[in-house]
């Protein structure tokens, strides 16, 4: 393993130590933006974190927000460098959603999320790589080349989130925004060593998140702490009208909440969760991390989720039959390519065939099946079926806990190529991640250790709406282990 412990350079802070020494003047925004613009610039040759860049207009936002903390008026993330992941529509740059289809696309609109950080006086410093339009769990699917993984860079960083979660293990940025459909931000932040954070569906408004999954996608935070996560969750959370899924409720206090007190939680283990296939050092990692549980006065219980085994054949029902009606917009007319074919139809035919790329077209296909006349009762509506049993059987469990932990993934991070002849073993890598989506509770992952010198991430999935009992139960975790403080080793610390 090679892993630097330390704070001392500016790329390494978290986004609250920084805050304090942003207000305290000690530093200043335009300094700690050109921290991580200058770490882009050196390392994203190698880690293609980032799609597009716009430094000139970073360093804007970086003096508006000194003017701002000279003013006495900071908030919670004014000055703090954040990326976004490339499915967030922007104005003022191209968004991709890692497809050929949108290459050079200009949203009219900011996404909803953008705006709540824009008006805090965030700073931007680029939309980050995801697989296309985040269908994956490598970023081998983006059209704009892989991602690689900051700890070894001949692995993957997960996906479909791998771009942000690697910008903020690698120092480029010191948060990021990614999705979570089936588990693109827990599983790419536990492949980088880092925390990702997926709320509660309908916590944080979509307005502006190009659709995937429209009963499953969330947006959620990267961070290198815990707090971090919760600083960004409040500032993004909180309804929004203009998206009809976004819960008619305020922004939860959950800073407030991290007391890293674990004496008397419940924690739940679920017996379903010990699958075939699982890495030896995986499983010793979460298992000393649930003994450390213990150790710290948690109290572990036995819990049962017996349909597990129902949840991925159920989610490659449902989000691909969802994502084949999402992407129907991509028609050459409205957004992004048009190929001009003769006719109308020629014209649908050579924007989609030569704008997707090869999963995309096989989720449209998969999904188009499953919702076809004569195969929609069998297969979509027998799914949702399914998905209220997989729903039930966390609530039953969290009649008896608090949280439940798990592993984020049941291997580290896999080498590139490895994995993309095999769509059914690329699939697998989301087999813990995929429940808390079907039942649309929130989930995060923390970093609880290393095997084969690459990050273990531990699950925590928490009840519907209660983001801050699952974040003050990963909070105390999490500073009860050195392993947060560990960032990878790129040869040219700057
Ligand atoms: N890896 C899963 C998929 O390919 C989940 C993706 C996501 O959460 N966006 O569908």
């Amino acid at each position: 393993m090679s892993a630097v412990a330390g704070t001392d350079a500016l790329h390494w802070l978290t986004a609250s130590e920084a805050r304090t020494l942003l207000d305290k003047k000690e530093l200043s925004a335009v300094e700690l933006t050109q921290a991580h613009l200058a770490r882009i610039e050196s390392l994203d040759p190698s880690l293609n974190c980032h799609i597009s860049t716009f430094p000139d207009r970073s360093l804007a936002q970086a003096r508006a927000a000194d003017e701002r903390i000279g003013r006495g008026e900071s908030a919670g993330l004014t000055g703090i460098p954040i990326s976004l992941k490339d499915v967030l529509v922007t104005t003022g740059t191209q968004t991709t959603a890692g497809s050929q289809i949108l290459k050079g696309y200009e949203s009219p609109y900011d996404a909803t999320v953008v705006q709540r950080l824009h008006a805090q006086d965030a700073v931007f410093v680029g939309k980050s790589n995801t697989d296309e339009f985040a269908m994956g769990s490598s970023t081998e699917n983006s059209s704009y080349g892989v991602t690689r993984n900051p700890w070894n860079l001949d692995r993957v960083p997960g996906g479909s989130s791998g771009g942000p979660a690697a910008a903020v293990a690698a120092g480029e940025a010191m948060l990021s925004l990614g999705s979570d459909t089936g588990g693109s931000i827990r599983q790419p932040a536990g492949f980088c060593g880092i925390v990702g954070l997926k709320p509660t569906y309908g916590r944080v408004s979509r307005l502006g998140l190009i659709a995937f999954g429209s009963s499953l996608d969330q947006i959620g935070p990267f961070a290198r702490s815990v707090e971090d996560a919760a600083l960004i969750l409040e500032a993004i959370a909180g309804h929004d009208p203009r998206d009809s899924t976004s819960a008619p409720m305020p922004s939860p206090d959950i800073c407030s909440h991290l007391t890293g007190d674990l004496a008397g939680v419940r924690i739940g283990v679920a017996e379903e969760y010990a699958v075939d296939g699982m890495e030896p050092g995986v499983e010793t990692a979460v298992a000393t991390a649930v003994e450390s549980l213990k150790d710290a006065g948690a109290i572990i219980k036995q819990v049962s989720l017996p349909h597990t085994r129902y949840a991925l054949p159920t989610y490659y029902i449902t989000a691909p039959a969802e994502a084949s009606a999402n992407l129907a917009r991509f028609d050459g007319v409205k957004y992004g390519l048009s190929i001009d074919g003769g006719s109308l139809r020629e014209m649908y035919e050579q924007t989609r065939g030569q704008g997707f790329g090869p999963e995309v077209k096989r989720r449209i296909m998969l999904g188009t099946y499953a919702l076809s006349s004569g195969y929609y009762d069998a297969y979509y509506v027998k799914a949702q079926k399914v998905r209220t049993l997989l729903k039930q059987d966390f609530d039953a469990a969290f009649a008896d806990v608090d949280v439940i932990v798990a592993p984020t993934s049941p291997t580290v991070a896999f080498p590139i190529g490895a994995r993309l002849d095999d769509p059914y073993q690329m699939y697998l890598a989301d087999v813990f991640t995929i429940p808390a989506n079907m039942a649309g509770i929130p989930g995060v992952s923390v970093p609880c250790g290393f095997a084969d010198g690459l990050p273990v991430g531990l699950q925590f999935l928490g009840k519907a709406f209660d983001e801050a009992t699952l974040l003050s139960v990963a909070h105390a975790y999490e500073r009860s282990q050195p392993w947060w403080r560990m960032h990878p080793e790129l040869g040219n610390e700057i």
